[in-house]
Order: C-alpha cells, then sequence, then structure tokens
C-alpha cells in the first residue's frame, strides 16, 4: 500500500464539478474565437433560449456571468435589493450558511432561521414570519433548493404557497446550483424570481459559468435598485446580450461546451434526466442502508437525488474514508464540511453517470469504509442498489 498506481481511470464522485461527457470535452477543444464577430450571436443567442428551457422559464431573462455560482448569488442581490433590505434567509448546511454570510456583508437587514443540519427550508415557520409582516418590510425570501452540503432538497413550491397564501410581494430566489438541470425544477410554476446555476454540476461543464434566471418583477425592481453594482451590473448585460455580445471577454469554450450540454440534456429530456437522477439515488440510498448507515438528511421527503450525505459509525472519522478512497483507490468523495467534518461523506451522484458509475461508487466506499474501520459487509451496499437497478430497468435494456 502507499503506492499510487496511475493505471485505470481515476473516479469522481463529488457533487461538483462532475464528470463532463466527451462530446462536452470535444466541443471545447476548438481554436479561439471572436467574440465581436458579427455572428456571435449565432452561438450565443441559442444558448439563452435553452437555459431558459432548463430553467422553466418562458418569460424574464436567465444571464450567463463568468464566474462560479457565487457570482450569480452576487449579482442576484445587488441588482435587485437595496442596502439595509430586510431578507428572509434559512441556513442548514454549509452554503445555506454561506449565502447568508454573503447577504450580512453586502449590508441587507438578514432574519436567519436557523434549522438542523439536515433538515429543510422550515416553510411553516417562513409562513408566520411572511403573514406577520404586514407592512411588507421583507423585500425577499430565500431558499436553497438543494443543499449540497447535507444532501437535503427543499420545497420550493411550499415557499412559493406560503407567499401567495398572505399575498406577500418579497422576491423569491432560489439556490439551484446542485439541482436545477438534475432534479425538477420550475422556475415560472413555482413563481420563482431569481434562480442561481452554475456550469460544473448539472451542466456537466467545467467551473467558470454561473447562470442566473430572472423573473420580469426582479427585472424591474433591477431598475431601481440602489445597490451599487458594476461587473455584475444586469443593465450592462442587457444592452450587450440584446446581440449575442457581452460587456467583457467571454469563455468562448465554455459556450461551445455548454450548446453541446444542453443539447445532451434535451435530446435526453429533462423529465428523462429527472427520473434518471431519482432511480439512481434511489440505489445509492439502498446501498447506504444495506451497511447499517444513515443519511445526514433526516427524512425521506428530504432526501436529495444530487447528492448523498453518509454518516460514518461513531467510531470512525469520515475523512479517513475520504483519504484511504482517493490515496488507495484513486476516487474522490465530497468532505463533511464545517461542523460535518470527520462525521460525514457525500456521495455525488448527478450529471453525465449511470447505474455502474453509481454501483462503483459504493464498491469504493464499501473498501474505503471498511479499512477506515466501520464493520459494513462486504458487497452488502452494491447487491442492494444492483437489485433495485435490476428491478426497475427499462425493459428496452432487460429483454436483452
Ligand atoms: N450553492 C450550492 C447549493 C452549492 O452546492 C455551491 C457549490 O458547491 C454553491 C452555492 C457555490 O457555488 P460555486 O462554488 O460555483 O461558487
Amino acid at each position: 500500500s502507499g503506492t499510487m498506481t496511475k493505471a485505470g481511470m481515476t473516479h469522481l464522485f463529488i457533487p461538483g464539478p462532475t464528470n463532463i461527457p466527451e462530446p462536452v470535452r470535444r466541443a471545447m477543444n476548438v481554436p479561439m474565437q471572436d467574440m465581436r464577430a458579427s455572428d456571435f450571436g449565432e452561438l450565443t443567442l441559442p444558448l439563452f433560449d435553452g437555459l431558459k428551457r432548463a430553467f422553466k422559464s418562458s418569460t424574464g431573462r436567465v444571464f450567463i456571468f463568468p464566474s462560479s455560482g457565487t457570482g450569480a448569488w452576487e449579482a442576484g442581490i445587488t441588482n435587485t435589493l437595496d442596502p439595509g433590505d430586510r431578507v428572509l434567509m434559512s441556513r442548514f448546511g454549509q452554503f445555506s450558511h454561506l449565502w447568508v454570510d454573503m447577504a450580512e456583508r453586502l449590508g441587507l437587514e438578514v432574519e436567519c432561521i436557523d434549522v438542523d443540519w439536515g433538515a429543510g427550508v422550515p416553510v411553516d415557520l417562513y409562513a408566520e414570519r411572511l403573514a406577520a409582516d404586514r407592512d411588507g418590510r421583507i423585500k425577499a425570501v430565500f431558499v436553497t433548493h438543494n443543499e449540497t452540503a447535507t444532501g437535503v432538497t427543499s420545497d420550493v413550491a411550499a415557499v412559493r404557497g406560503a407567499l401567495d397564501a398572505c399575498g406577500h410581494e418579497a422576491l423569491l430566489f432560489v439556490d439551484g446550483v446542485s439541482s436545477i438541470a438534475s432534479i425538477d425544477f420550475r422556475m415560472e410554476e413555482w413563481g420563482v424570481d431569481l434562480a442561481v446555476a452554475g456550469s460544473q454540476k448539472g451542466f456537466m461543464l467545467p467551473a467558470g459559468l454561473s447562470f442566473l434566471g430572472v423573473s420580469e418583477k426582479a427585472l424591474a425592481a433591477s431598475r431601481t435598485g440602489r445597490f451599487r453594482r458594476c461587473y455584475f451590473d444586469f443593465a450592462d448585460m442587457l444592452r450587450m446580450n440584446a446581440d449575442g455580445f457581452f460587456p467583457y471577454t467571454p469563455p468562448t469554450q465554455l459556450f461551445q461546451g455548454l450548446r453541446v450540454a444542453l443539447d445532451l440534456l434535451f435530446d435526453e429530456g429533462l423529465e428523462a434526466v429527472f427520473l434518471r437522477h431519482g432511480r439512481l439515488a434511489e440505489g445509492v440510498r439502498r446501498g447506504v442502508f444495506a451497511w447499517g448507515l444513515d443519511l445526514c438528511a433526516q427524512e425521506p421527503r428530504w432526501y436529495s437525488d444530487t447528492v448523498s450525505a453518509v454518516r460514518v459509525p461513531e467510531t470512525v472519522d469520515a475523512r479517513d474514508v475520504l483519504r484511504i478512497a482517493y490515496e488507495r483507490y484513486r476516487t474522490s468523495f465530497g468532505s463533511g464540511l464545517s461542523q460535518l467534518a470527520g462525521k460525514v461523506f457525500r456521495i455525488g451522484h448527478l450529471g453525465d453517470l449511470n447505474e455502474v458509475s453509481c454501483l462503483t461508487a459504493l464498491a469504493c466506499a464499501e473498501m474505503a469504509l471498511r479499512d477506515a474501520g466501520a464493520a459494513v459487509e462486504p458487497g452488502a451496499g452494491v447487491a442492494a442498489a444492483q437489485e433495485w437497478y435490476r428491478e426497475t430497468a427499462e425493459p428496452r435494456r432487460q429483454a436483452v
């Protein structure tokens, strides 16, 4: 042991960046192109349409920023709100925590509800706070749709319901970084005003692009929003994007990759993509339970179909599982972040993957868990997932 062989492929089961499909990688391996050429819009304008389709929105806009997802968080806040505005947020994992932190550092007055890490957005408490806010001081309500740190998916539609129930006018702001294009997200139907996604998760691209869906209502708010802003200003983007151009040098290779990634998503069909993630995730969960272990997510309604955070036994340090998987078996899982460090490891199951990918992840996790001192039965997780995948295989495939 200790020698790292370079033979075979390395395996990436982190919840982003995800594995990049070959056609997407090839599409990005092209010469640089002129981002001021008269035909540049032929590449970019269809990307905006494709993204709107992926966000399920026929109105409003989707902006593409050359940044990671965090940049789109900042763009959303600084374009639509005023310094000192009161906003309603909740914190139940590292990413919802970082969003709260950003809102505070930008100068919003954050009403933050802390929830157990493993639970989701507290819809009932949101409903209470909104109903009590009769003079409409709350200007925006924030929802982390999929908390990547804990593997928890929250109910965005229910938050829209809470807003509507009391006729509250606040903007609805959703972090869909690890949900959009992987699990069902409906910007228009759910009345979402600002929706954030990143290129490196369900969109199967390198990090470097963020996507921000913006409703007509949020666009209107951006015309009067009093935050100082420059790089992320919607107005500059709107002016340049009209003909498919950008206010600064855009990453054209990523755009070439995005074109193909969107084609792959739409060729499979968004609904089929969501079903695939659901089925694959269920296999992983069955594997985890067959080990006798638990998820960080406390209830089935919160189980995420893009990432599972697995609680290791008390006697085991999850950091050992991660280190062993990486050093001995050339496989990466997601680490436990902040208060979950050492307590969980995360299996990312989103993007370009299938049954066998997930079985590979489970097989490696079993070895690393045992090496780290966990008494999981060899093969138990893999067997449980295999049976689920066989039972639920498409008839066309079963017939072979
Ligand atoms: N929000 C969620 C739910 C995430 O999972 C991440 C990254 O993993 C972020 C926000 C931050 O995105 P980025 O790292 O692309 O800036």
